[in-house]
């Protein structure tokens, strides 16, 4: 049988081998000369940062030139920053016009199915998906196309292990993004799908599935089922993606059920954008795309640390998209990470674009919010409203509380500031004031 394909858009260095799944144990010295031992499953994820640039400035070149005479869009993209294709290099990128993620159904309703972006022929794909939109996404032939094996193995998933998949396996891609880097990582894959949750815990106790992967509503749903037939679950990791996953749930899931849960961030048009080390200092970016964190209304991309967009540039042969701005929010996590892995880290996923302020230059996201009042049970009901007043932004904090008044306008306000960086004005309104269906965010500035 031929050898597979690394899963990897990078060659392995010089003298390092990888067995198919089984990840890489590279030794770093760190500064007392004592070896310390990674494991990861992709040993560029321990290379220098600096060697990192190199090998995805080569990456991006070849994407490029292979690129440039099929995909009309890609052409575009160059020609509308004005750099031509011949010289263009990853420090270019700013000057690409963001592509909006919401803009991708009109696009490609233009130039069916793919808007343009299409850069190999196409019986180099093996699916296509349907997502919302509706958006549709090819899926490449090469072995975990979607790139989540570094993900899973990150996360405790390995070779040999018993695994439900209980993401959709029809018309969107989640389900065959875990289903390839499982078959990559050489896991043994159950297709659960969704639902069906009493034939999944029949299943996972018959089959003493090892690991589950899925939302962490579904994750969490599936373990009080095995919960209330008396059993203890054979889980010992769990993986989570497609929605939020609090601490709060994570801590009692792992505390309870003796288990591990990993997380990543991921889009359907892409696959792999970052994901969690066993660290949780945020989730490192793979390798196999290039993020900025960008003001989403300009472009321009934002220092380290600074909320804004996240865009991705795809490292794809197939689908080689520039600056995607995904609409999502997040910031660079500063420092490094003490599991070895060298790429930058996004913070975590604040939220989204479009239900975000930014209030004196400072993302401000209803989530926040939330998690600020959340502290004080009291509040029933709150409302943060900005305004403008002698060219400054005002933020002004109105809350009911279930009983009689309290003097929590002091609290509420240290909150808020802890939690968004930003100071508060806080009232405290009588019972009825604000309506049930009131938004929690409202910007009333005026600009003109
Ligand atoms: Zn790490």
């Amino acid at each position: 049988m031929r050898a597979r394909k690394r899963p990897s858009v990078f060659p392995p260095p010089a003298g390092r081998t990888q067995g198919k799944g089984t990840g890489v144990l590279a030794a770093t010295v760190c500064c007392k000369g004592v070896a310390i031992v990674h494991d990861v499953y992709d040993p560029a994820e321990l290379q220098p940062a600096s060697q990192r640039a190199g090998t995805q400035e080569v990456a991006f070149r070849r994407v490029v030139e292979r690129a440039i005479t099929v995909s009309p869009a890609l052409r575009q993209a160059l020609e509308a920053a004005g750099v031509s294709p011949e010289r263009v290099t990853l420090a270019d990128l700013p000057r690409i016009p963001l592509l909006k993620k919401e803009s991708l159904p009109g696009r490609q309703g233009e130039a069916p199915p793919w808007g343009g972006w299409l850069a190999r022929p196409l019986a180099d794909v093996r699916r296509i998906f349907v997502s919302p939109g509706p958006i549709y996404e090819p899926e490449g032939r090469m072995p975990d196309y979607w790139g989540f094996a570094p993900a899973l193995f990150a996360a405790g998933f390995r070779r040999g292990d018993i695994v439900l998949n209980t993401f959709s396996y029809h018309l969107t891609p989640a389900g065959a993004m875990f289903d390839g880097a499982l078959e990559a990582l050489g896991s043994v894959v159950v297709p659960t799908g969704v639902g069906n949750i009493e034939i999944q815990v029949k299943t996972l106790q018959d089959v003493r599935a090892r690991g589950l992967i899925g939302t962490p509503s579904f994750l969490a749903l599936v373990l009080d089922k095995v919960g209330e037939r008396g059993a203890r679950s054979s889980l010992e990791v769990g993986f989570v993606s497609g929605e939020p996953l609090s601490e709060s749930l994570r801590t009692d899931l792992e505390s309870r059920h003796r288990m591990r849960i990993g997380q990543a961030y991921a889009i359907g048009d892409i696959g792999l954008i970052a994901y969690e080390c066993s660290q949780r200092t945020g989730l490192h970016v793979a390798e196999r795309v290039v993020v900025e964190i960008v003001d989403p209304a300009t472009g321009a991309r934002l220092p380290d640390g600074e909320m804004g967009e996240v865009a991705v540039s795809f490292l794809s042969d197939l689908y080689p998209l520039l600056r995607l701005g995904t609409g999502d929010l997040s910031r660079i996590a500063p420092g490094s990470c003490a599991c070895g892995r060298t790429s930058a880290r996004l913070e975590r996923i604040f939220g989204r674009v479009g239900d975000a302020v930014k209030v004196r230059g400072i993302f401000l996201h209803p989530h926040d919010l939330d998690r600020a009042m959340a502290r004080y049970p009291e509040v029933a009901r709150y409302q943060a409203v900005v305004t403008r007043r002698e060219h400054q932004d005002e933020l002004t904090v109105r809350l009911e509380t279930g009983g009689p008044q309290t003097r929590l306008g002091g609290a509420v306000a240290d909150s808020v500031r802890e939690v968004t960086r930003l100071r508060a004005i806080v009232e405290v309104l009588p019972p009825g004031t604000l309506g049930p269906n009131e938004k929690k965010l409202v910007d009333l500035r005026k600009w003109d």
